[in-house]
């Protein structure tokens, strides 16, 4: 590594803190057991799952027995759809949302092949400022309604999604309900222990400064369960396969580092990112921010400059080793919006130049200037060299002298 990297793009992936990662290396180095053998060597290896699994379980108020360790959030989530097709076999409808990460999304387009039955999936849709509309929700609800699987925060917007409402209107109905929290835990405080009628919730390791390739999936005590991978007795039988220790000691040590951060969360890089936010919308003209503005995370933001390309936007920041992700993915060579940003409406001329920058409490101030420094002059720049930003600013140079109400 060379030069210096700001990095704000902590819904992609986030740091391994260096405590986790300190507490990962004996287990790889002197601590090899495998926490199933007989003997004492292995033995006390469980011991310090077992432990993992307690750290785990706290930060979301959630008992041992409900914490099932899987690969990813991927995993996780695949786990939970899949268990409820099983334990409802005759019910052949999925209600999620248009904004689902492709975990789910992508999951529930295909349910049909992976399944071979025909399903009927709900796709919600989503207002100007990526929220649902809750009646329109429970009008969707019907007899054949096996699960419900609502993401708790975007990953795009950050935008929080009312799930232990929701949660509470599927379980009058006798359906199960899925949310993939892997935005949310670690940010926001959960509490799964007061009343929660969420009966599967997923989580991933890297999203919250422990490792890749580690996931949890959370089974409510009671809720009807039918396992995704089937082999040895591991996780009670619920998800055979031998457990990756190192990733799962550090998973604790993370959501025990989490728990007690929250707080710098929601205040610090809470108001960090408000200062980025606030900063770019106020200098640059045509900016708008995508996303409800106070149901949402406390480190995410997604703003839209238009008449530009998000790509070319990352692009520049990458010169200056700024870290971000844009709202549009280069596919087949044409730059095709989100299908997050597509579901809220948002215009094109926006969406193709959307940036989500995603914080963590590794930023500091002296990061959020310097992006303040740097950004509005790259998107004043990249204006003077597009056909759009001329063809509605004729005359205009860059956003210095834009001649609209802007
Ligand atoms: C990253 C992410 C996932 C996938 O998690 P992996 O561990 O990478 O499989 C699922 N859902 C959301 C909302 C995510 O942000």
């Amino acid at each position: 590594m060379s030069a210096k990297v700001v990095y704000m793009d902590n819904n992609a992936t986030t740091r391994v803190a260096p405590e986790v990662q300190k507490a990962m290396v004996p287990y790889f180095s002197e601590l090899y057991g495998n926490p199933s053998s007989m003997h004492t060597f292995g033995g006390q290896v469980g011991g310090a799952l077992a432990e993992a699994r307690e750290q785990i379980a706290n930060l979301i108020g959630a008992s041992d027995d409900e914490i099932i360790f899987t690969s990813c959030g991927t995993e996780s989530d695949s786990t939970a759809i899949f268990s409820a097709l099983q334990t409802f076999p005759d019910k052949r409808h999925i209600v999620t949302t248009r904004v689902e990460h492709p975990a789910v999304k992508n999951l529930c387009e295909n349910i049909d092949n992976l399944t071979g039955h025909k399903h009927k999936v709900t796709q919600l849709p989503v207002d100007r400022e990526g929220m649902l509309d809750l009646q329109r929700y429970e009008e969707s609800l019907t007899d054949d309604t096996a699960i419900v699987s609502v993401m708790w925060a975007n990953n795009e917007t950050g935008v929080i999604f009312p799930v232990a409402a929701m949660a509470e209107i599927a379980k009058s109905r006798g359906i199960l309900f899925h949310t993939d929290a892997v935005q949310a835990v670690g940010k926001i405080p959960i509490d799964l222990s007061r009343n929660s009628s969420i009966d599967f919730l997923s989580i991933s390791g890297h999203k919250l400064h422990a490792s890749k390739g580690i996931g949890v999936l959370y089974v409510r005590r009671g809720t009807p369960f039918a396992p995704f991978l089937i082999g040895g007795h591991q996780e009670k039988g619920r998800r055979g396969g031998t457990e990756n220790v190192a990733a799962i000691i550090g998973l604790g040590k993370a959501c025990a580092l989490a728990g007690a951060r929250l707080e710098d969360e929601n205040t610090r890089v809470r108001a960090l990112r408000d200062r980025l936010e606030k900063g770019l919308l106020e200098t640059i003209p045509h900016s708008m921010l995508n996303g409800h503005r106070t149901e949402r995370l406390p480190n995410t933001t997604s703003v839209s400059f238009e008449f530009v390309e998000g790509e070319a936007i990352l692009l520049h920041l990458d010169r200056f080793g700024i870290c971000a992700s844009s709202g549009s993915a280069c596919t087949s060579g044409s730059l095709e919006p989100s299908h997050v940003l597509r579901a809220m409406g948002v215009p094109f001329t926006a969406a193709h130049g959307s940036i989500r920058f995603s914080l963590s409490v590794y930023n500091t101030e002296d990061e959020v200037d310097f992006i303040l420094e740097k950004l509005p002059p790259v998107i004043a720049n990249l204006r003077d060299l597009s056909p759009f930003w001329k063809g509605n600013h004729p005359g205009a140079v860059g956003s210095s002298q834009c001649k609209c109400s802007c």
